[in-house]
C-alpha cells in the first residue's frame, strides 16, 4: 500500500507552481542572492500580517529566539522560564546566552504553559536567592496561542517580560490578535515543515518596538553601526537569503486559504476520531494554526504498536515530544527530576501526531481514521 506524506510539501508546491517559479527565476537572474530586495518586501507583508510595527528576518527560528535576548542582555545569574513539554531550541537558547532555563509544566487540555505553574516556578526561583527572574519564554504548540491574559498577569506583576515563541502559532490568533503579537518580541521558523515553511532554514523576530527592531538588524549582521564595516556591538550573521524570501512571498499569498483547509482538516479529524481518543481543544476565542494534530492515545493503550501498525499499513505518525526538557540528557545537570512538571511527563507517554497539512483530502482522513480505529483495537 503506498504511503501517505505526513506533511505534503509536494501537492503544495504543485499549487503555487506559477507564482513561485517566475519569482525564483527573478532571483536568478538578479544574483542579489543576499539582501536582495525580496527580503524587505517579505518582511514588510510579514509585519502587515501579523499587524505589528517591525519584522526582523533571519536564519532560522533558533536565531529568532536568540536575537531578542541578546538585545536584552539576559544572561549569566537570569533564570528564563521555559515550558517542559516543546521543542529543545526553546529551551537551548536561554542555555546559549548563559542564562538558565526553569522548567514549566503545560495545560493537560491545551498543552500549553501553566500560568498557575509559572507563578509557583517563579516564586521558588524568588524564594531561592541564587537567579533573577528574567523572561518568559511561551509557547504556541503544534498552533494554538498560550494563554496570554494568564500568563502576562503573572508576568506584568512579577515584572518580567515574555517572548513568544511562535514557530508553530504561526498564522493562529487569540482574540483577534495573530500569533506574534503577544510578547514584547515574538519569534517564528520557517523550517520547511513549520505551518508557513520555506526551502530550507529561515526564521523572524516581530515587534512593534522600533527601537528593539534596530538593535535585532544591527546584531543579525555582525554588530553593524552606521555602515557594514562599523560595528557597535557583538553580532551574529543571521540572514534569510533572498532565494527563500521569494519562495515565503509566494507562500504567504496561499496562507490564509492553507489556515482554513487545515482548520477544515482538523474539525474533520476530531468528529471523527471523538469516540476514539482524546482530540485536541481550542479554547473560545482562538484559532491555531494546526502545525501539527496531536491526539492523546487512551489509557493502556501500547502506543509503540499503534505507531508501527499504523506504519505498516501506510500511515505516518510522529510523536511531538517524547521526553519533557527537564528529563532530557542535556539537561539532567540542572537537577530535574521525575515529577517536577507531571502533566508534560504524562502527556509525552500519550501523544500521537496524526498527518496533518491543507491538502489532506476526506477520503486520505478517513483512511487514517480507519487504520487508527484498526491499530488501537
Ligand atoms: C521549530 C521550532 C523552533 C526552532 O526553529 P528552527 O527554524 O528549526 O531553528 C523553536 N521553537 C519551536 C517551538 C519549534 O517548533
Amino acid at each position: 500500500m503506498d504511503t501517505l506524506p505526513f506533511i505534503d510539501l509536494k501537492s503544495q508546491r504543485e499549487a503555487i507552481r506559477e507564482d513561485l517559479e517566475p519569482r525564483l527565476k527573478k532571483v536568478l537572474g538578479s544574483a542579489a542572492f543576499i539582501q536582495g530586495p525580496e527580503v524587505r518586501e517579505l518582511e514588510e507583508e510579514l509585519a502587515r500580517f501579523v499587524g505589528v510595527s517591525e519584522c526582523v528576518s533571519c536564519a532560522n527560528g533558533t536565531d529568532a529566539l536568540v536575537l531578542p535576548l541578546m538585545a536584552w542582555g539576559v544572561g549569566p545569574g537570569d533564570a528564563v522560564f521555559v515550558p517542559a513539554f516543546t521543542f529543545i531550541a526553546t529551551a537551548e537558547v536561554a542555555s546559549l546566552r548563559g542564562a538558565s532555563p526553569v522548567f514549566v509544566d503545560v495545560d493537560p487540555a491545551t498543552f500549553n504553559i501553566d500560568a498557575a505553574d509559572l507563578d509557583r516556578k517563579i516564586a521558588a526561583v524568588e524564594a531561592g536567592g541564587k537567579l533573577k527572574p528574567r523572561l518568559a519564554v511561551t509557547v504556541d504548540l503544534f498552533g494554538l496561542p498560550a494563554d496570554y491574559p494568564a500568563v502576562k498577569a503573572v508576568c506584568d506583576r512579577r515584572g518580567m517580560a515574555v517572548l513568544e515563541d511562535a514557530a508553530q502559532g504561526f498564522g493562529g490568533s487569540r482574540d483577534g490578535a495573530r500569533a506574534g503579537n503577544f510578547g514584547l518580541a515574538a519569534a517564528t521558523s520557517f523550517f520547511p515543515a513549520k505551518p508557513l515553511g520555506c526551502y530550507g532554514d529561515g526564521g523572524a523576530v516581530f515587534t512593534s518596538d522600533a527601537e528593539l527592531a534596530a538593535v535585532l538588524r544591527s546584531l543579525r549582521g555582525h554588530g553593524a553601526g552606521a555602515d557594514r564595516y562599523e560595528h557597535v556591538r557583538i553580532g551574529v550573521n543571521s540572514r534569510l537569503d533572498t532565494l527563500q524570501a521569494a519562495v515565503l512571498l509566494s507562500k504567504l499569498k496561499a496562507f490564509p486559504g492553507e489556515l482554513a483547509a487545515r482548520d477544515r482538516a482538523a474539525s474533520r479529524y476530531s468528529e471523527l476520531i471523538g469516540d476514539l481518543c482524546e482530540t485536541p481543544k481550542v479554547p473560545l476565542g482562538c484559532l491555531s494554526s494546526w502545525a501539527q494534530y496531536v491526539v492523546k492515545l487512551p489509557a493502556g493503550a501500547d502506543r509503540d504498536a499503534v505507531i508501527a501498525r499504523m506504519r505498516d499499513k501506510g500511515v505516518p505518525t510522529m510523536v511531538y515530544y517524547p521526553r519533557p526538557l527537564h528529563l532530557q540528557p542535556a539537561y539532567l545537570p540542572l537537577g530535574g527530576r521525575a515529577g517536577d512538571c507531571p502533566v508534560s511527563e504524562r502527556l509525552c507517554g500519550e501523544v500521537l501526531a496524526l498527518p496533518m497539512h491543507p491538502y489532506l483530502d476526506e477520503a486520505t482522513q478517513e483512511r487514517v481514521v480507519r487504520t487508527l480505529r484498526e491499530s488501537l483495537a
